[in-house]
């Protein structure tokens, strides 16, 4: 979503049922109701990171805050892949939205709805 303000791509936050899109820049935000009801999905996702061609130290100090690993055991997962994380859809959502804002490559299965 584009901030109709200022042209930025805008933060997606959830908040319970409710979705809202807000912009870095100014202060517009949209919220609208979160279209699926993450509260009665039942599914388990299991998350993945995959092999990421680029390993800095930013993404490093991502994986090792989520996961409270040392930087050797981050680089190796940044650089091969490894299941991090499974759950219910709001137990797995912030490290989806850490991984996303630090242009980390993740992969969901099943496919994850939100
Ligand atoms: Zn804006």
């Amino acid at each position: 979503m584009i901030c109709e303000k200022c042209n930025k791509e805008m933060i997606r936050v959830e908040k319970g049922r409710d979705l809202i899109w807000k912009c870095p820049e100014c202060t517009f935000s949209i919220a609208t109701t979160n279209p699926n009801d993450m509260d009665t999905d039942c599914t388990i996702y299991q998350l993945f990171i995959l092999p990421n061609d680029e390993i800095t130290k930013d993404k490093r100090d991502v994986i090792k805050q989520l996961l409270g690993c040392f930087t050797l055991e981050s680089a190796s997962i940044l650089k091969d892949g490894k299941m991090i994380k499974q759950g219910y859809a709001w137990e797995i959502l912030d490290t989806i939205n850490a991984l996303m804002s630090n242009d980390i490559k993740f992969k969901i299965t099943p496919n994850f709805p939100y």
